[in-house]
């Protein structure tokens, strides 16, 4: 299945194809038949693993994340503080250096709810398109949402918790989240008001970060309480339209993290640290396709995979430049 396709059915929610034995080309059945002849024993592997974990670039992707998203972030605050002008606004709508940015998501609900589309809109957004064209559509997600940040923190407090039996993972169908971008798309339609806008925490967040704290950022505190006791990553995989939006964006980005077989252990650290471990069912036992597989567009580019691999299976790559970087 195509890649495009392939993408597009885990962004509504639906489950990866898994391949049946005659889809799997020869050479890729024939490392795996090798890999089983050999397989790596318990201690070898946790072996690989403590090397990797002592190694430098253990947290490279996620430090280089973290800054970005970060700065990207102050940016807004500083030029409101100090009234410098070089960035104005908050994330959903902003002009920087006196170009108007949309973010995609945000142009859409006020079309939708204007009906009509605002032409200074079509400009930022068409800028803004563009751009997560090329840096990889939810890139959005990991690198520059200030709630992903804050949301990835609660993650490892959950995490911490659920390992002592103080919290649980309740995980809903994910094609939920395809039904609420329906219905904040529609309730914009019907209402003509942004509903989603008043309760995205991505806009709440960057509003607070920018204009001081309001009484919205309990509707936020609600939503971490949430996350961290009931449901791991609830807002981000179940709920937020602005993933669809930029994953749809990310069907046609060059950007994309890629899978070599090859190398894979298939241990699933990988899994086990993503947000949207149904990306990477392709490193499964008897899932690959190819020798080298491009993850799916519902995957954020945040690196972590890429970090926590211990065989270096897993990398970024843009298509087009391989030989070049
Ligand atoms: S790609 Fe995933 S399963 Fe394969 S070696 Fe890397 S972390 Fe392990
Ligand atoms: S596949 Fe890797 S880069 Fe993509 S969201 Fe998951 S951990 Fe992040």
């Amino acid at each position: 299945m195509s890649y495009f396709v392939e993408s597009l059915r885990q962004l509504l929610g639906l489950k990866p194809v898994k391949p049946t034995p005659e889809q799997i080309p020869i050479p890729v059945q024939a490392i795996y038949k090798e890999k089983r002849k050999t397989p790596l024993t318990r201690e070898a592997l946790h072996a690989v693993e403590a090397g990797h974990a002592r190694s430098a670039n253990r947290h490279k992707w996620r430090n280089r994340r973290w800054i970005t998203l970060i700065v990207v972030n102050l940016l807004f605050v500083l030029s409101y503080v100090l009234d410098v002008q070089l960035v104005e606004g908050a994330l959903t709508a902003s002009r920087v250096i006196g170009f108007h940015l949309a973010d995609l998501n945000s142009a859409l609900q006020v079309t939708l709810a204007y009906k009509h589309i605002v032409v200074n809109l079509l400009i930022g957004t068409l800028t803004v398109l563009v751009l997560w064209i090329l840096l990889g559509g939810r890139t959005f997600c990991s690198w520059v949402c200030p709630y992903h940040l804050v949301a990835e923190w609660a993650e490892s407090l959950h995490l911490w918790l659920a390992k002592r039996g103080w919290a649980i993972d309740i995980q809903f169908h994910r094609t939920v989240r395809a039904v609420f971008y329906v219905i904040f798309a529609l309730l914009a339609l019907l209402t003509g008001y942004t509903v989603f806008e008043t309760i995205s925490p991505t806009g709440i967040l960057s509003r607070a970060l920018i204009y001081g704290p309001g009484l919205a950022l309990l509707w936020i505190l609600a939503l971490l309480a949430f996350e961290v006791l009931l449901s791991r990553r609830a807002w981000c995989r179940y709920v937020c339209p602005i993933g669809i939006t930029y994953g749809l964006v990310g069907v046609i980005s060059p950007l994309r993290v890629q899978y070599n077989m090859r190398s894979c252990h298939h241990e699933g650290d990988c899994r086990k640290i993503c947000m949207v471990p149904h990306v990477l069912d392709v490193t499964i036992r008897g899932r690959a396709q190819g020798l080298t597989t491009d993850i799916g567009a519902d995957c954020t580019r945040c690196g972590l995979c890429v970090d926590i691999c211990p065989t270096g299976s897993l990398s970024y790559t843009f298509k087009g430049l391989e030989k070049a970087l």
